[in-house]
This record gives C-alpha cells, structure tokens and sequence, in this order.
C-alpha cells in the first residue's frame, strides 16, 4: 500500500519526484526555505506550500521569464505573499537570504520550455553550493538535481563531485542517487545536510 497521494512521489521517475520526497520530509510549517533556480516555478511552489503562512520562501532566477512565469504560478495557488522572488544569480544568494534556512533546492540546467542556451554554470553553481552551506541550519539540507548529460552540465556534474567529496564528514553528511538503469549521462540527485 502506497499511502502518500502526491502524484509526483507515488511515480519515482527521475531526481526531481526524489528531491521533493526529501523536501516533503524536512520542510513545514514555519520552515525558511529557498528555490535557488525557480525556472516555472514548480519547486517554488512545493516550498510556498510546505512552509506554511508562517515561513518564508526566497526565489531565484536569472530571467524576467522565469520570475514571471514563477509569480503567475504563486499567485494562481493563492501563495504570493509567502515568497520573496529575486531576478538574480544564486550566486548573490547571501546577500538576499538570512542563515536560518531548513532547504536549499538547485534543479540545474536549463528552463524546461525557454531558452536551451541559458544554463547554469559551474562556476556560479559552486558558489552558490559554498553559501548554501552556510545559510542552513544545523540538520538543513541542500538538495540538487544535477544534469551531467550536456556540455556545460558535464563540467558543472564534474565540479561538484570534486567540491562536494572534499566536504569535511563530521560537518556534512553528502550523498549522491542516481537511477542504476537510467541511460549514461541522466540526471541524478545530490543531497548535502548540514550535521545537527
Ligand atoms: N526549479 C524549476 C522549476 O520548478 O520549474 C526548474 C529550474 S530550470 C531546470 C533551471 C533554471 O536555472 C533556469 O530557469 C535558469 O534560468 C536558471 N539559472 C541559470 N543560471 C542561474 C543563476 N546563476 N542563478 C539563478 N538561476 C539561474
């Protein structure tokens, strides 16, 4: 018997459906959390609705589209008032964000219906992962969707992995999940807590 109903997580189909799983178990009521790549605004959305009125929700993206199409989507579910939406890089996420966030969700690459050409990159990435990490609070998680199947996200798989291997076991506790019987190259998970 499969007891939660939302249909996203029933159907384990890929990293996203799994990032969210874990949002659903960490994030409520309350909870500070931040889309660092709100693109349509999907994750946005899940954050607004998990934090309750109470919480609070910072929104990132590089593009006018993605911030628009992010506030259409808030204020069709009713949840405007409880997100913060920044046109910015999450690169410039500390100066925005304060250090008492329970999750930090990146869904890398590019906009799913926009422009293909507009990608996060490795370097911007990392430095958004490095202030993540510092703006959570103790057992806060960093949760990635990290897609190593085009150039540039390549590049970006290969930074992280490096960076994040490195992560000091007693401070973070770092996993990676991938699907064993995905095509090579398919997008996968990284999930990074912060020890309590
Ligand atoms: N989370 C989104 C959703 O639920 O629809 C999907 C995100 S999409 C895969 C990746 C997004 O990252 C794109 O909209 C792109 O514009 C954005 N992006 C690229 N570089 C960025 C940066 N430096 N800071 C913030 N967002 C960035």
């Amino acid at each position: 018997m499969i007891f939660d109903t939302d249909a996203d997580i029933v159907a384990l189909r890929g990293p996203v459906p799994l990032s969210h799983l874990f949002l659903r178990r960490f994030v409520g009521p309350g909870s500070n959390a931040v889309d660092a790549t709100c693109g349509n605004g999907h994750d946005t959305r899940l954050l607004a609705e998990l934090t309750g009125a109470s919480g609070r929700v910072w929104a990132f993206d590089i593009q006018e589209e993605a911030i628009r199409a992010t506030g259409d989507r808030l204020a069709q579910a009713g949840l405007s008032g409880r997100v913060s939406l920044i046109q910015g890089g999450h690169e410039t996420m500390a100066e925005h964000v304060p250090a008492t966030q329970t999750a930090i969700v990146f869904n890398l690459g590019y906009r799913p219906g926009g422009n293909r050409s507009i990608v996060t990159l490795p370097e911007t990435t990392l430095a958004a992962f490095r202030q993540a990490l510092q703006l959570l609070l103790p057992a806060g998680i960093l949760a990635a969707t990290v897609y190593p199947g085009h150039a540039s996200g390549a590049r970006e798989h290969d930074m992280i992995e490096t960076w994040a291997g490195q992560l000091e076991p007693q401070a973070f506790h770092v996993w990676r999940m991938g699907q064993l019987n995905a095509a090579t190259g398919a997008p996968y998970f990284i999930l990074i807590q912060k020890a309590g």
